[in-house]
């Protein structure tokens, strides 16, 4: 059981897993600690929060395990504000989307206390954001990665892994550099496509038109261009490479289907289509 947790950065993602371990009584008093007071006291009227703080140093006096759900730019901030009041014991965990750019920030600004800092990355999200947006059961059944490094001690990982285990996560172990590769793949660029689309559709003449008959295909195509954009600019900047080798890749696969339709090859169409049609029935679980 944890004592004090304190969650800096009171959205979805934190909120989700306040309300979580208190649901399963695996946590004794959670702490807030954000920019927005009215965000922090909206956290207490909701059952997510018991007190908050406004100051990152006065949060995490004593804390047992401090959760870092900011966006990915402003970690190193934190991470800077958090390092001369932390504890000796204190862990610390973080739930940004990419993790080579937190563990590079972690490392420059924990100093000492970097050993006691275990990255992690749930693999579970909505489009929606805030305290309102966070959900107890959010995070049932769902993956959690932890990225630990060779200076990680290991005592901490094990008690990230059980808070986690608690939520009724999966979680797995995985090296940084796999991480940022995958989800690149399956997150990152996924967002890509949906915020491109909407914005090319959005910038056409007839905008109106085309989304009033807007159907189904387009809704679940589109939905997760309604994400928080300061999130998402920030996993851009801190994955690129990744992200840059997967735009083009995806470039030649429209190309692809581009010359298709100009050398009106309905074969190589339809070969494209029934396989990637049996891909994602494979995974008709998701
Ligand atoms: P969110 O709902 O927008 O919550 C983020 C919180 O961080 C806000 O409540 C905000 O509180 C605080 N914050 C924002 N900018 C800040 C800044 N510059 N400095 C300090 N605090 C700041 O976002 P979220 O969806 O929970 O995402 C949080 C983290 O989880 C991100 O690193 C994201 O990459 C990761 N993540 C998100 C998802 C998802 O699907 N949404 C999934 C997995 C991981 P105040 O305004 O009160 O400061």
């Amino acid at each position: 059981m944890i004592n004090r947790l304190v969650i800096i950065g009171v959205g979805l993602i934190g909120s989700s897993l306040a309300l979580s371990l208190k649901q399963k009584k695996y946590v004794k008093t959670v702490i807030g600690c954000g920019r927005s007071e009215d965000n922090l006291k909206k956290g207490i009227e909701l059952g997510v929060l018991d007190d908050y703080e406004l100051s990152i140093s006065k949060a995490i006096k004593g804390a047992d395990v401090v959760v870092v759900a900011v966006p990915l730019g402003a970690m190193d901030s934190v991470f800077k504000q958090m390092y001369s009041a932390l504890d000796q014991a204190t862990i610390i965990t973080d739930v940004g989307s990419a993790k080579a750019t937190v563990l590079r920030d972690a490392q420059n600004s924990l100093g000492e206390h970097f050993k006691q800092f275990v990255p992690g990355h749930p693999i579970a999200g909505s489009e929606n954001s805030g305290v309102e947006a966070g959900f107890s059961s959010l995070y049932q059944d769902r993956k959690v990665i932890l990225t630990p490094v060779k200076d990680t001690n290991n005592e901490a990982v094990s008690i990230i892994e059980n808070m986690w285990k608690e939520t009724g996560a999966l979680v797995e172990l995985m090296s940084v550099e796999h991480h940022d590769k995958v989800l690149a793949a399956t997150s990152h660029l996924p967002h890509m496509l949906a915020f491109s689309l909407v914005s090319h559709l959005s910038k056409m003449s007839d905008q109106d038109e085309i989304f009033n008959y807007a159907a189904g295909g387009f809704r679940d195509f589109t939905r997760i261009a309604s994400s928080d954009p300061v999130m998402w600019r920030d996993i851009c900047m801190a994955n690129g490479d990744a992200l840059l080798e997967l735009i083009s890749g995806f470039k030649n696969e429209l190309d692809q289907i581009a010359n298709a339709i100009k050398e009106q090859n309905p074969q190589a169409l339809f070969e494209l289509f029934r396989d990637s049609k049996h891909t994602r029935d494979q995974l008709r679980d998701l």
